[in-house]
């Protein structure tokens, strides 16, 4: 089964584990859990079990098999490092992203210190694997602080839903992304916050990339922050060409 995803800062997912529980004002509107707990009870539906927590060891290879290189956002609708995910598979997730090493993977968490631990335990970092925590406000900005300490090659930032105004240590940071909260229950975002971040991101150097606005109506409120879009990427990184494969 697939899905048109509308997440702007990627080209595929891939779930190899699905579900999640929340951690923290971020999640409070979880969209992952929206669209999961949607088909619950539905039989033979990948979520017919809801937002519980899976692993799917028959998903693990599907990058490999995936020849065009992609942006692969890893566990859109999960976290990989859930204290209930066995450290070997996450070690086996680890060990595919590092062979299909013509992709970057996109790892983003709200469990840092779990990250952490693992990528003690790895012989190596994948250097295609790009690490990021979510922050969507200050009592949050701890995160960067354990992020900063992952070897990764690019490290991110996803302020989204960002709930407040934050004041960012951008050191060893390659990459921040803000958007607003999206749907009928959606807090607002004020354009300062995002203003701020990105003079922010401007001064420290630090490419910035502007998703949404969100609200009721995301489309009408658009993504233009001050007359234009930004849609910058670590440097490394081509513009998006083609994020129409996108897999549960
Ligand atoms: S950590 Fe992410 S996937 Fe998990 S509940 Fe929170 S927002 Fe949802």
């Amino acid at each position: 089964m697939s899905i048109h995803s509308e997440i702007e800062w990627t080209e595929a997912t891939w779930n190899p584990t699905t579900g999640c529980h929340k951690i923290s004002p971020g999640c409070a509107n979880c969209y992952a859990e929206r669209f999961a707990e949607r088909w619950r009870g539905v039989p033979g539906h990948p979520y017919e079990h809801g937002f519980d927590v899976q692993i799917w060891p028959e998903r693990l290879k599907m990058p490999l098999s995936w020849k065009k290189p992609r942006r692969i956002f890893v566990n859109s609708m999960s976290d990989l490092f859930l204290d209930e995910i066995e450290e070997e598979f996450i070690q086996e997730v680890f060990s595919v992203m590092g062979k299909a090493n013509w992709h970057q993977f996109q790892l983003l968490t709200k469990r840092p210190q779990r990250m952490l631990e693992i990528a003690k335990k790895l012989e190596a970092w994948p250097s295609n694997v790009w690490a990021g925590v979510s922050v969507e406000s200050q009592a949050w900005t701890w995160r960067i602080e354990v992020l900063k300490q992952i070897p990764a090659t690019i490290r991110f930032l996803s302020c989204e839903p960002l709930l407040g105004s934050l004041e960012l240590a951008l050191d060893n940071i390659h990459w921040v992304i803000v958007g607003g909260e999206s749907g009928v229950h959606s807090r607002p975002m004020k354009i300062e916050w995002v203003r701020d971040i990105k003079n922010q991101c401007l001064q420290s150097n630090v490419p910035f990339f502007f998703k949404q606005w969100g609200g009721v109506q995301k489309k009408k409120h658009g993504r233009e922050l001050d007359g234009r879009t930004w849609d910058d990427f670590p440097i490394n990184i081509e513009p998006l060409v083609n994020r129409q494969l996108l897999l549960l």
